[in-house]
């Protein structure tokens, strides 16, 4: 790549709107500098011009949680109560998935980000067949599409759960050892990157949980765990260990600051103190968290406890959409009518968690358009009637911009969406093979 300098008619950059700045982006894929596009023009003459005429930039948002071959659920159970529809719906479809559809579901769900400007997502991945192959699927997928993963390779050992997510302690942290070789041998980590997910208080056994944590540590990675989601779990673990799921975790070693909680919507005073005093990320997953009825997250004592909270759309059948922009609005919605006021959460904070704070916690660089970040960046038509009248502001990012404002999406400097379609691949093929999956179904 040569280095080219884009010219967008407006950015957001830490948090502010700057009008007809100039990007200029190096032959790696970093913003180098950030300046008037004059100026640029004049000191790298060598550079490509891109003009984004009529379009904003703004930094690619981040996914905290997924697990992508759910978007296969889509339309099965909607409107079901919850333990009906894990064990009617996810567990029967999961267990018959082959590696060839766990591949092809992964590069649907991440083309579905991408197009809706996530340019990052950790994907929870529990469909190990007590071995490496499905995660390295799900790996090539994120290559051929396009997208940073994140891959949280889960510790499971419920044994109510289908055999497929079942594996020993020792098992797990041989496999994940064997994955992480196989991800660079297959030059997969440059997309990639190996996360640990003990799968929650009442998926992994206190030895399993160990497990994981000793695995973060001789990887020194991240860790990543469902807890507190249903109140189902809270009462549970409160009559079975005399400990809150959060204390549980905690006591386990299993909460810190490279540690993301994944939901933390039963959480107390005390839950919250530990989030906040060992360093420990929230992924919020809001829209989710209405589709299950699972209740609504303290956000607002978790910000001002400063723990770090970012955003996560969870399984494309829970949610159902793909779309961070959209779990911004419905975090500041949600936030409004729990505490009854509308000055209580603003947009400017729900675009940082569905930003910079996503990116920062999951060891990412990014979430920000400054000299230094990889260019991962969104675009979108000022022109289009969600954005009118302007002059724009992040109010209307958040609350009111469209998808189909979404023109071009780019990832460490390359254009991955151009004009709402994809660049990498074509997407014919993954439609058909939807279609006939649905069919089979
Ligand atoms: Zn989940």
């Amino acid at each position: 790549m040569i280095p080219i300098i884009y010219c967008p008619s407006a950015a957001v950059v830490d948090g502010r709107i700057l009008h007809s700045p100039g990007f200029l982006v190096d032959a790696y894929g970093h913003i180098q500098h950030l300046d008037n596009v004059d100026a640029l023009r004049a000191e790298f003459p060598e550079a490509a011009v891109v003009k984004l005429t009529g379009e904003m930039l703004l930094p690619g948002t981040v996914n905290g949680h997924n697990h992508g071959f759910q978007v296969l659920l889509r339309g099965m159970g909607e409107d079901r109560e919850f333990m009906d529809w894990r064990s009617g719906v996810l567990y029967p479809v999961s267990e018959r998935l082959t590696k060839e559809e766990i591949y092809e579901s992964a590069r649907l769900a991440y083309w579905d980000m991408l197009r809706h400007g996530i340019t990052a997502v950790a994907d929870f991945f529990y469909l190990n067949d007590q071995g490496s192959d499905n995660a390295l699927a799900i790996a090539r997928a994120a290559r051929d599409v396009g997208i940073r993963l994140l891959l949280a390779r889960t510790f499971y050992d419920w044994e109510g759960a289908p055999r497929r997510y079942r594996e020993s302690p020792q098992a797990a942290h041989d496999n994940t050892l064997e994955l992480a070789k196989r991800l660079k041998e297959e030059k997969l980590d440059t997309w990639v990157t190996l996360h640990i997910a003990p799968h929650s208080p009442h998926g992994a056994s206190r030895p399993m949980v160990e497990a994981a944590v000793s695995t973060q540590k001789e990887l020194n990675t991240y860790l990543h765990i469902h807890v507190a989601e249903g109140k189902y779990e809270r009462s549970t673990m409160l009559t079975r260990h005399q400990k809150t799921p959060i204390q549980w975790c905690y006591a386990n070693g299993a909460l810190g600051p490279k540690s993301l909680a994944i939901h933390a919507v039963w959480a107390d005073e005390d839950d919250l103190a530990i989030l906040q005093e060992s360093g420990t990320s929230v992924v919020h997953n809001p829209a989710s968290n209405m589709i299950l009825g699972d209740g609504i997250a303290p956000v607002i004592d978790m910000l001002r406890r400063k723990i770090p909270v970012l955003l996560g759309t969870d399984g494309g059948c829970t949610n159902d959409r793909h779309s961070i922009f959209d779990d911004m609005r419905m975090a500041a919605l949600l936030q409004k009518v729990h505490m009854t006021d509308s000055s209580v959460i603003d947009a400017g904070t729900v675009f940082l968690m569905g930003t910079r704070v996503g990116s920062r916690a999951l060891g990412l660089n990014g979430g920000r358009l400054l000299p230094g970040e990889p260019f991962d960046a969104v675009s979108v038509r000022l022109d289009d009637p969600s954005l009118l009248p302007g002059p724009v502001t992040l109010g209307h990012v958040v609350y009111a911009m469209a998808d189909t404002a979404i023109q071009s999406v780019w990832v460490g400097g390359e254009r991955v969406i151009h004009q709402g379609e994809p660049v990498r691949f074509d997407p014919g093929p993954i439609v058909q093979w939807a279609r006939s999956w649905q069919g089979a179904r």
